[in-house]
């Protein structure tokens, strides 16, 4: 346990020194262009119930196709953006488009809700629950036609104002996960007392599940944890069958993972979404 908090410390370290990088530097500019132009895009990875293989939603993944780079991931464009105004402008982008796509399935009866990723910064945005409530009014949606996943990470910082957003969100009716579970220091107290419906244990301790008795005994006992709080468990990273029936034996409510169905682009989502549902196809097109 201790290893692996070690290890996302040093990558933190790692990013924050080279916050000024004239590289880094040039990416942020590029991706404050990307904003406006067709450079960004968001994929939909489903959430699978291990009990019943339900459909239980998609996450939407952020995806930039840099015109000289190529992808780049937004495992180093977002804690980029984290340190600037910028994210705030990408976290409205994404809210908008999720709605956009979140009306287009919910009107033709795909009625899956979308998870949002927000940072720790936007939560300190006492506009973001004002955008999202006129968006879903909008657009007709109920309020969890979109989910909202904060990193543990919050818990450590901003508290009280972070709370504040947190507990508007929550009466709005917008469902809240937390992401990455496993690799903060959130207290039981802690976890109580923030109103969150749903807790994703981070794929670095289910990837290794059947390999690892560490991580199995932190996965399991995570999994107890999040049940006993009357909280769904999640799994992030299951990537074989074999993790996905761990899963399903420790009491997991639902997961995520390349054995499951990878992120894909919204057209290829439908297609996956509908026949997993056996719903009538759309006579109108959809996507
Ligand atoms: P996350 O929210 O924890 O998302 C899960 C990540 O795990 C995604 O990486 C997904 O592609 C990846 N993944 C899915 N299945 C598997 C699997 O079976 N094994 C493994 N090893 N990984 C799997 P991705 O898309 O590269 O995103 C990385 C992180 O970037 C996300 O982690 C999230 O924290 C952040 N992110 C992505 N999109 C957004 C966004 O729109 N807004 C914000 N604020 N953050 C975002
Ligand atoms: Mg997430
Ligand atoms: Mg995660
Ligand atoms: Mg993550």
């Amino acid at each position: 346990y201790m290893a692996k908090e070690a290890r996302s410390g040093v990558e933190f370290y790692v990013a924050e020194r080279d916050r000024n990088s004239p590289e880094r530097l040039s990416l942020l500019g590029d991706l404050r262009r990307a904003i406006d132009g067709a450079e960004l895009d968001l994929h939909y990875q489903p959430k699978v119930a291990l009990q019943d293989g339900r459909v239980e939603g998609v996450e939407a993944l952020l995806r930039w196709w840099h015109p000289v780079r190529g992808p780049v991931s937004p495992g180093e464009f977002i804690p980029l953006a984290e340190q600037s105004y910028l994210m705030r402008e990408l976290t409205q982008y994404v809210i908008a488009k999720a709605l956009d796509q979140a009306a287009r399935w919910w009107h033709s009866g795909l009625e899956i809700p979308i998870s949002v990723n927000v940072s720790a910064r936007d939560l300190l945005d006492s506009g973001l629950p004002d955008q999202l409530s006129a968006g879903l009014a909008r657009y007709s949606l109920p309020a969890n036609a979109i989910h909202l996943e904060v990193t543990e990470r919050i818990l450590m910082t901003d508290q009280a104002y972070s709370a504040d957003t947190i507990r508007t969100l929550a009466a709005l009716g917008v469902p809240l996960a937390l992401d990455d579970f496993g690799t903060g220091y959130s207290t039981l107290v802690r976890l109580q007392r923030l109103q969150v419906d749903e807790v994703k244990i981070d794929a670095s301790f289910v990837r290794k599940l059947g390999e690892s008795a560490d991580d199995e005994r932190i996965v399991r006992s995570i999994i107890d944890l999040v049940r006993s709080l009357g909280l769904r468990a999640v799994a992030e990273g299951v990537e074989s069958a074999d993790i996905a029936a761990q899963l399903r034996g420790m009491g997991c409510h639902a997961g995520q993972g390349w054995w499951l169905a990878e992120p894909m682009p919204a057209e290829e989502a439908v297609v996956w979404l509908r026949s997993r549902l056996r719903l009538p196809m759309a006579t109108s097109r959809v996507d």
